[in-house]
């Protein structure tokens, strides 16, 4: 039995990393900075790509793959992009081992076995998609290119947490190729406003829309637009981001169409992803100190029934009303688990699957077989009640509903309470000791300013929001004209 968890308030990182690894969703591994995904948390991801997934092929994208090394010399090619990543790329420069002469039990290098030209291991994929995208598009016809992969790429990343920030993370990439800039533009958007949906309808996490200051924006990038999120122990998560590339990259591999009034013309781009940080936002909007709230949609048990009984017999009895109702929920499209297993304790399973953030859980009983009923709890506010059985299906068909919009309602509330405007410097720091969250300020546009009220706060600019109205101000920090507020937050 995992042992209880430390509470929020007490220590919300430590609570974090407990309720990772107790409700049994991933692990630190032998890797420094890589984790061990494990099967529960690994089927909740593939909620989460089946439903992004989907949404991909609908907007007209499909899926595609590319290798996982990038020489070294395409890497360099567009210049921003590959100084941008260059402190956090993992190279390989041999590939060969052999047995060591001096201790015949161990591996060293084979120095014969040197690379001719060094590989990087992939923090992203634009270099070695746009060098392929050069023999793919000639004219016009050849466009647009919509792609994405579901890949896993590497970012030697110095300070990591699990899901959050790790070494090796799990993500999709999307690359499209266009023929003009408006296009281009409109892709990076449908795509920012994909993920906000996803975040919003399937995570039950409400963001903020926007875009990204010049020295938060991708390198490589024109243009990053993103989704903002707010965790309950009010600091912002980066949640997804959508590039606009402009033509960087097919300048940088030449990559040109024949357009169709006969002229050669650069190709415009974007890039867009989100990674298995998601399950961090996940965990860290809903959850409380009994473990994971997961929200219907992504719950890969909706429901769990526990049997209770005494003597076989009783088993026997309860069995057979507890495979009726998983049955019926399974045809009335509700996912169920029967745990029927005798080698552990109703008590041990409903603390198991309170922690593991089942939605709900229905416990039939002998006296519940009198009585024609069962015992439904919900996570989301961990009342019970008594049902009677011919109306399990509806009830909980009703209740999922109900839980999806309240854990986003609840999220939603937290983040407008916690979001405050503030017009001083002085109210500026105030809040982020006081009351921290999103903090809406005016900011004078410059990144020096933006650099300074890091240093004095560590509260980064999160986005310009593209619902921010247009309102004079003067910059929290030096008192210059401003024409609208941006978001502040400290952040993960
Ligand atoms: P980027 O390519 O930098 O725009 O990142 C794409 C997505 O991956 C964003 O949603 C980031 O939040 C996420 N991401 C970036 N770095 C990491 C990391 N080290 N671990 C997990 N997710 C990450």
């Amino acid at each position: 039995m995992s042992k209880k968890l430390t509470r929020r308030d007490v220590d919300y990182s430590k609570w974090y990393n407990e309720l990772v690894v107790q409700a049994d969703l991933a692990e630190n591994s032998a890797v420094r900075g890589c984790m061990v995904i494990k099967p529960y948390g690994y089927a909740i991801w593939e909620k989460m790509q089946a439903a992004l997934d989907k949404m991909f092929k609908e907007t007209g994208h499909q899926n595609a793959y590319f290798p996982l090394f990038v020489p070294k010399s395409l890497f360099e090619a567009e210049e921003k992009n590959a100084e941008g990543f260059a402190k956090e790329c993992a190279i390989v420069t041999h590939y060969r081992l052999k047995t060591d002469p001096k201790d015949k039990t161990k591996l060293v290098v084979d120095e014969d076995a040197k690379l001719e030209e060094e590989l990087v291991v992939r923090p992203t994929s634009e270099a070695i998609i746009w060098n392929t995208y050069k023999g793919w598009i000639q004219s016009y016809r050849d466009l647009p290119i919509l792609i994405n992969q579901w890949a896993n790429v590497v970012r030697w990343e110095m300070r990591t947490r699990l899901f959050l920030r790790t070494a090796e993370f799990l993500w999709q990439e999307g690359h499209t190729a266009h023929a003009t800039k408006e296009e281009a533009l409109a892709e990076t958007k449908q795509m920012n406003d994909i993920y906000a949906e996803f975040a919003e309808k399937f995570m039950a996490i409400p963001v903020v829309k926007g875009k990204k200051t010049e020295s938060e924006k991708f390198a490589g990038a024109e243009e990053t637009y993103c989704i903002e999120a707010l965790m309950q122990d009010g600091k912002a998560l980066q949640a997804g981001t959508s590039h606009f590339l402009g033509q960087n990259f097919a300048k940088a591999f030449d990559v040109k169409y024949a357009s169709k009034e006969g002229g050669l013309e650069y190709v415009w781009a974007t890039s867009w992803g989100v990674s298995t940080r998601l399950m961090g936002a996940l965990i860290m909007t809903h959850s409380d100190d009994k473990g994971l709230v997961l929200p219907p949609k992504l719950a890969p048990n909706q429901v769990v029934i526990v049997p209770i009984y005494r003597s076989e017999e009783q088993l026997e009895e309860v069995s057979k009303v507890a495979r009726k109702l998983e049955t019926d929920l399974r045809e009335a499209g509700v996912s169920v688990k029967f745990d029927n297993r005798d080698t552990h304790k109703p008590g041990w399973k409903f603390a198991q699957y309170e922690l593991q953030g089942v939605p709900v859980r229905l416990a039939i009983g002998p006296k519940d077989i009198e009585k024609g009923t069962v015992e439904l709890a919900r996570r989301d506010n961990l009342t019970k009640s008594f049902v009677q059985q011919d109306e399990v299906v509806e009830k909980v068909k009703a209740i999922m509903v109900e839980i999806q919009n309240n854990l986003y309602q609840k999220a939603l509330d937290f983040r407008e309470s916690n979001t405050t405007e503030v017009d001083t410097f002085e109210e500026f720091k105030k809040i982020l000791k006081e009351k921290p969250g999103f903090i809406s300020a005016h900011w004078d546009g410059t990144d020096e300013t933006e650099q300074k009220i890091k240093e004095l706060t560590k509260a980064s600019i999160r986005c310009i929001p593209f619902d921010a109205e247009k309102e004079e101000g003067k910059c929290v920090l030096t008192g210059k004209p401003s024409s609208q507020r941006v978001l502040f937050a400290k952040a993960y």
